[in-house]
């Protein structure tokens, strides 16, 4: 039978028993309302609950009470809950107590609030006394009254932190667990004082109002500012709300034989088998994850309690067949007896991601597919970053725990406010604590890498960086930080705020200075293994296997994915190296690239000079592009090369105004010698000048300046394509005209260009067809995409001056002036210079394609601005049914990856 009652049928209800409930339901009970529920219904061994869920929450936000009868309903399940355990409220022989957890749909470890041992009061210490002890009810009693005064009456934590510090001390001991009954009982009576001093409000002595006033305080704790602030950054919106969860308390806390773990199904860092955890005798959850003892790892409880050991390691094995997925877990001991306290998909770093999936495919829990679902485009990317290139011989400062993998070097900064202030300044910082809390969120956000002295690899440092994807070593032996001195001594020497160091947070070593970086395993890897033209070579174990599992994720991806990807390069270094991470042609060869630096001066000559300059000019340049387009196309024999003529504006080719005017004014002045030479340089520049170049003199409109130059450009690249044919290679070039805003504009650019490739043909007696694309970036170009596509044998959609166009606004200008503060007060959620404007930018995109291949069935499309190397806009892409994305080289592996995953996840969309 269903305990719920409904006041309306229709909504959703506001309680539901763990009983009722399955895993489907996260929506509603939350994520850990439904595990809890789902482990209840396989016959885990959780203790009895229920659950308010996020519909009563949502009320509780928008109404700001709870709905009506919630009161009523949540009596009628406490009442239940006194029959299944036994246990009444109150009662001074056996009180039922109970935690009152927080727990929203999508997890945001350590945002909201949790109270453990509510229904505590003066009365039923005797039963709690009877069942563990006097140690134990003391010890229970004085959380309480502590967490109830955090968390429900917003008395300040630290207030109970310090008189801790001087109980400990009175008593000289070094932790809580040691502190006696007596110094407990004394703690409560002190910390119930503080609360009458704080708030004017004691712990009330009734169980049924703690409740009460406790349920509020976690609806509440949805919109503390550092769950708004992590649900921001994760993308998780803020109306959500989260469920309540009632549980009924075990105690880790009653002795030597009792105590609290949270591990880990596989190691997460790694994605290695094998159970990863930290322990804690003696001790209840909080004190595992808050950091205030440095936890044993989990192997200390198969020596000290191997059948509750042997029981939790086949739980585990349960979980992970049930769920086909590394879990997290949460257990509490209570005198030898094992208690499941939670799960949920366990969080992992993004080597874990991919090791995991392809071991689960082995392992026959899920197909490849399912795999590919399971990774993403922005793990590989940090998979792809650099590592240090050798510690041997560096000065090592501290070893501690590698809880988040990577390298980074920044300076050291003792709390969060000074982590984000100097970040602002474009500094590199690396945040140390003593451990870390929700408060310093911000702080790590802000950081490269974060330190901290105490807590485990489940601490709620590590969990945080690694799902931010921060370097991070937890745990730090030896690290002793003085925040009053901005100082810290680690075993290998002490260091000041602001100095230099290198944190590897693979190994979990910390280095004095800026160590140098090189390129990741697995980039090597991706790359040698292209050069062997097989995934041989066997490379060392760890590396190895996620090596293996990245290629094969890959290899599955290109068997799914139906987009071509290619790479935006100029260089033949370049070109190879995207060949080698799997580019299937250049979509993007910018030429002007090949006319910048020393060579600037040819294209002042052109456009400056003389008549004899100008002949003179043009002959180099055609010469140096013929060698250059030589280059490019034998690096990429068999495969396309698309080239675009030369687009930026004109000045950047010519000396700047402001220089050579001063010149000038000083070769003219009193004691100077007038030089007629730079006078004519400088009526030249001034003629060039404008006020606006993003929007002037460039692209095809250079054709209406320097025809001949584009002609030259043409003619090259005919010859060298004709003289490579003659060596028996098979190059491919194509031909793009940049910054088209109308079909005249294309017809006159392609006529010149036709000639130019024919005058080419006719020197050397043979025949050569070069197809001539145009580059969509202006929202006139994509509206009037059928009248283009006429003559245009294919698209190619430069996404970043489109998205300028677009949004009329100049991408360096923006991001320097306000587009971060536009982010930051919600005016935009996200950048549209990384991920495209589905709704704007992705319109015209979409118009363009549609219009354009009605016009022209086979006409080509291709996308060459940096969102083609994007996850999210690849995706959009793929919807969108461009042919291919061309990014840059380092990210072909990404945009290979996301093309496979875009078929996939549509699929699995689709059928539900
Ligand atoms: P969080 O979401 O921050 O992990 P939890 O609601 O899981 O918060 O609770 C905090 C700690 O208290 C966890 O370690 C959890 O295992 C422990 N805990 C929660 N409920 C109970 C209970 N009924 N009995 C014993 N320990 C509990
Ligand atoms: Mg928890
Ligand atoms: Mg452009």
């Amino acid at each position: 039978m269903s305990l719920t009652v409904n006041s309306n049928a229709s909504t959703a209800p506001f309680v539901v028993a763990f009983a009722d409930g399955d895993m489907s339901m996260s929506d509603l009970m939350g994520g850990k309302g439904a595990n809890l529920a789902e482990m209840t219904r396989i016959g885990l061994p959780v203790p009895h609950g229920f659950t308010i869920t996020t519909a009563a929450c949502r009320h509780y936000l928008t109404l700001g009470r709870e709905p009506d009868d919630l009161d009523h309903q949540v009596g009628i399940h406490l009442a239940q809950l006194e029959s299944t355990t036994g246990r009444r409220l109150g009662n001074p022989a056996d009180p039922l107590l109970v935690s009152v957890r927080s727990g929203a749909k999508r997890s945001m470890p350590g945002m909201m609030e949790t109270v453990l041992n509510v229904g505590l009061t003066d009365a039923v210490i005797p039963g709690l006394v009877a069942r563990g002890g006097e140690r134990f009810a003391w010890d229970c009693y004085r959380r309480l009254v502590q967490m109830y005064g955090r968390t429900v009456l917003g008395v300040d934590g630290e207030l109970f932190e310090v008189a801790l510090v001087a109980a400990r001390r009175e008593a000289g001991v070094l932790s809580d667990t040691e502190l006696d009954a007596a110094s407990l009982k004394k703690l409560t009576t002190d910390f119930r004082r503080t609360l009458v001093n704080e708030v004017g409000e004691d712990l009330p002595q009734d169980p049924r109002e703690q409740i009460r006033r406790t349920i509020d305080a976690v609806f509440s704790s949805w919109n503390v500012p550092r769950a708004m602030t992590y649900r921001k950054h994760q993308g998780i919106g803020d109306d959500a709300g989260t469920a309540v969860n009632i549980v009924e308390m075990v105690y880790g806390n009653t002795g030597p034989d009792s105590g609290s773990g949270v591990c880990f199904t596989r190691d997460p860092a790694s994605g290695e088998p094998g159970v990863y955890g930290d322990y804690l005798p003696n001790a209840q959850g909080e004190d595992v994850v808050n950091g205030s003892r440095t936890p044993l790892p989990l192997q200390d409880l198969s020596d000290h309690a191997p059948a509750v050991y042997e029981q939790l390691m086949g739980h585990l094995r349960t979980l992970e067949t049930h769920y086909r997925d590394l879990c997290d877990v949460e257990f509490t001991v209570e005198d030898g007896t094992l208690w499941i306290l939670q799960t949920r998909v366990g969080k992992r770093s993004p080597a874990a991601a991919f090791t995991v999936a392809s071991a689960m495919v082995s392992e026959g829990l899920i197909d490849l597919d399912e795999a590919l679902r399971r990774v993403d485009g922005y793990q590989l990317e940090s998979l792809l970053h650099p590592r240090f290139m050798s510690a041997e011989g560096e000065l090592l400062l501290a070893t501690g725990l590698a809880a988040s993998p990577g390298a980074a070097v920044g300076e050291v900064v003792f709390d969060a406010q000074k982590a984000v202030s100097q970040a602002a300044e474009g500094r590199n910082v690396v945040l140390m604590r003593t451990e870390t809390s929700a408060d310093d969120v911000g702080g790590m956000l802000a950081a490269v890498a974060i330190v901290t002295a105490r807590g485990g690899r489940t601490s709620h440092a590590a969990v945080v960086a690694r799902g931010i994807g921060r370097t991070c070593v937890a745990g730090v032996d030896g690290l002793v930080i003085d925040l009053d001195a901005r100082t810290a001594v680690c075993p290998g020497g002490s260091i000041k705020e602001g100095d230099t160091i290198s944190v590897d947070g693979t190994t979990g070593k910390i280095f004095r200075g800026a160590l140098a970086v090189r390129q990741s395993q697995v980039a090597e890897l991706l790359e040698k293994q292209a050069d062997d033209g097989s995934g041989a070579e066997q490379p060392e174990p760890v590396a190895g296997s996620l090596a293996a599992a990245v290629l094969q994720l890959l290899a599955h991806a290109d068997h799914r994915r139906l987009i071509g990807v290619r790479a935006n390069a100029e260089t033949s270094p370049d070109a190879l190296r995207a060949r080698r991470l799997g580019a299937e042609g250049i979509g993007l060869c910018r030429t002007e690239h090949m006319l910048l630096g020393e060579r600037a001066v040819l294209v002042e000559h052109m456009v400056l000079g003389d008549e004899s300059d100008r002949a003179a000019a043009l002959a180099d340049i055609e010469e140096l592009a013929h060698t250059d387009f030589l280059d490019i196309l034998r690096a990429m024999d068999g495969l396309p090369v698309v080239v675009r003529l030369l687009d930026p504006p004109l000045h950047e080719f010519l000396p700047d105004l402001t220089e050579l005017s001063v010149e000038v004014a000083l070769n003219n002045a009193p004691g100077g010698t007038p030089d007629p030479q730079a006078a004519r340089r400088l009526a030249g520049v001034r003629r060039w000048h404008e006020g606006n170049p993003m929007l002037g003199l460039r692209g095809v409109r250079l054709l209406t300046v320097v025809p001949e130059l584009i002609e030259a450009q043409v003619r090259a690249l005919a010859t060298a394509t004709l003289e490579l044919k003659t060596a028996g290679m098979d190059p491919h070039p194509e031909l793009m005209v940049p910054l088209v805003a109308d079909p005249a504009e294309l017809s006159a650019a392609t006529a010149r260009m036709r000639g130019a490739i024919e005058s080419a043909c006719v020197a050397d007696g043979a025949t050569l067809r070069i197809p001539i694309g145009v580059m969509i970036e202006l929202p006139r170009a994509a509206l009037t995409a059928d009248r283009l596509a006429l003559d245009a044998d294919f698209f190619s959609f430069g996404t970043n001056d489109l998205t300028q166009t677009t949004w009329g606004m100049s991408r360096d200008d923006a991001e320097g002036a306000f587009l971060a503060e536009y982010r930051e007060s919600g005016l935009l959620d996200v950048d549209p210079f990384m991920t495209l404007d589905d709704v704007g930018v992705g319109r015209l995109v979409r118009i363009a394609v549609e219009e354009g291949r009605r016009a022209r069935p086979d006409l080509g499309l291709g996308v060459c601005g940096e969102h083609a190397g994007d996850p999210i806009s690849i995706r959009r892409l793929v919807s969108i049914g461009v042919d291919y994305v061309s990014c840059s080289p380092p990210r072909v592996p990404i945009a290979r990856l996301e093309g496979g995953r875009a078929v996939v996840l549509a699929e699995s969309q689709a059928t539900p």
